[in-house]
């Protein structure tokens, strides 16, 4: 049963710890070559729920041998050709199968994730699984759909443009959306007949284990897809590091995405795709739309998973015409979101995913405070007798443009507030950091509206809306957010195939 209490931040559930770790629908051992196996070394870490502190399981922990092993797996069924050499009708039709299996357990799987990192499972169902069942099945519809090329060349030869998988490629994915973020990497990699090593976050690893236990069921040839958990500096630079791997595509922070341009340059110079973070900006000109609408939007767009989300719109850059009604319109829709237990399925804002990252975010909060800012809701830890990781929604008004919170991304429920005077000012405050990730502008006027997404430098603009997101749609940023090639859209299947040419004298 769970019990409500007000508070400032507007209403909090409470679940009383409970029996959730009994019964986990999950094995915990390293998937490699098509089956559990303990990892070499025997070690394991403990996966500690977000939502209570609570040790839920312990996860096998790869290491490099562990990581060898299951290179050397996915480079077998390589170069046998078990999958590659299918008819591309036939790996679609497996990975429809695979996408049938995960709906069937669409229910297990979203109550994992939310267990596993905190996030409401609500949402875990709505949108991590729903996305991921989209993702599967788009990319298995484009696998026997895509045509290569003939080059216009002239009667005297014939030259084509085929594409070709790479071989084997490593991802290492973070903890925010686990299953959806890694899907995006593993449905294009294998529907142009790559096989695939992947690197769950050392704090999210249960739903990938079991989804590669669904790929199994659905006919993956063993080898083809391997999972190794552990931790970065271990399992991961040991796939980034490795002979034998051919790309590696990472999503994460630039931190250790510059780690992995290192890899590659001291070892086989593989290819190497960089999703990173963000401090994007909402950006509300002097004649948006209805306030209460775009308060809400904006609330939505940084609180939405805990504002764990590399595109949280976390600057709110507004007209100063518009700034006090706004704000003030904000910071109630804010307080109406409800944070709680993330496994009741009225929970908005569940647990961050671990207490370092707690602290992380308690950090930017100091900071912000201390660079002047001017706190305006939230601003701190509240459950903290569940024993869980939770922080209200916080707004800070008065963020100066270079202070540490309009710079640096939280990665937490934390909104920073900067006012302009005139567009030219609004356009260089909203490019006005390193990164690059997603932007939105906010005008009733339809030139406004081109003009400015014209100027915002983002990988992502949406006008009058936030997060508006289709697997059809290429997602990516610019600037320190990342390159090498979107996912998700059809082009992502690009970033996973060799160009050939081959000519051939006539
Ligand atoms: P992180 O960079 O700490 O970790 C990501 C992955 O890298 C994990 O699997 C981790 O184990 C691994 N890793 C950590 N240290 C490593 C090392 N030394 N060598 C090799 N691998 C290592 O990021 P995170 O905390 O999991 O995720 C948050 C970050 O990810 C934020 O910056 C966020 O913006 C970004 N992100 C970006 C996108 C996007 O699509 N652009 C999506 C989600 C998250």
């Amino acid at each position: 049963m769970s019990t409500v209490a007000s508070t400032p931040a507007g209403t909090i559930s409470r679940t009383p710890s409970d029996e959730v770790a009994a019964g986990l629908p999950v094995r915990t051992d390293l998937w490699v070559d098509g089956g559990f196996r303990p990892a070499v070394s025997g070690r394991r870490f403990d996966r500690v729920a977000p939502r209570d502190g609570r040790v839920v399981a312990a996860v096998a922990e790869g290491d490099v041998a562990d990581v060898d092993l299951a290179v050397a797996a996915a480079r077998r069924a390589f170069e046998d050709g078990r999958w590659c050499d299918l008819h591309p009708r036939e790996r679609r039709a497996t990975l429809l199968r695979l996408a049938d299996l995960v709906e069937r357990d669409a229910d297990d799987l979203a109550r994992l994730e939310s267990l596993d990192v905190g996030k409401p499972v609500s949402h875990a169902k709505a949108v991590d699984i729903r996305v991921t069942l989209q993702t599967l099945r788009f990319y298995a519809e484009a696998a026997d759909k895509s045509y290569d090329a003939v080059a216009p060349t002239g009667p005297a030869v014939h030259a084509t443009i085929t594409r070709e998988p790479l071989g084997v490629v490593g991802a290492v994915v973070p903890w925010n959306f686990p299953l959806m973020m890694a899907v995006w990497k593993i449905a294009p990699a294998l529907a142009v007949g790559n096989s695939m090593v992947v690197k769950p976050a050392e704090q999210s690893p249960l739903t990938l284990l079991r989804f590669a236990e669904l790929a199994a069921e659905a006919g993956l040839p063993d080898g083809v897809l391997n999972v190794v958990p552990g931790f970065g500096p271990t399992a991961g630079a040991a796939l980034g590091r490795h002979m034998d791997v051919d790309a590696l595509t990472f999503t994460g922070s630039g931190q250790v995405g510059r780690l992995f341009l290192n890899y590659a340059a001291e070892s086989n110079i593989k290819e190497v795709s960089l999703e990173l973070g963000g401090k994007s900006p909402q950006l509300v000109l002097a004649d948006a739309p209805d306030t209460a609408a775009v308060a809400k939007a904006v609330a939505v767009g940084v609180f939405f998973n805990q504002g764990e989300v590399c595109s949280a719109g976390s600057r709110l850059v507004v007209h100063r015409s518009r700034k006090d009604e706004l704000v003030e319109a904000v910071v109630a829709a804010s307080q109406r979101l409800r944070l709680g237990d993330p496994l009741d399925p009225k929970t908005f804002v569940g647990a961050l995913v671990e207490a370092e990252h707690l602290e992380r975010v308690l950090g930017h909060i100091g900071a912000a405070h201390e660079d002047g800012a001017r706190l305006l809701t939230g601003g701190g830890q509240v459950l903290a007798e569940t024993g869980g990781y939770y922080v209200e929604p916080t707004v800070f008004d008065d963020v100066a443009a270079g202070s540490r919170l309009a710079q640096q991304e939280v990665f937490g429920p934390v909104l920073a507030v900067q006012t302009f005077d005139d567009l030219d000012e609004g356009i260089a405050l909203a490019n006005g950091t390193d990164y690059g990730l997603g932007a939105s502008v906010w005008t009733k006027d339809l030139s406004s509206a081109h003009r400015v997404s014209r100027r915002l430098r983002a990988g992502t603009v949406w006008v009058n809306c936030y997060d508006e997101s289709d697997i059809t749609v290429p997602f990516g940023g610019y600037g320190q957010s990342g390159f090498g090639g979107h996912d998700k859209g059809l082009a992502a299947m690009d970033k996973y195939t060799h160009t050939k040419t081959t000519w051939m004298a006539l």
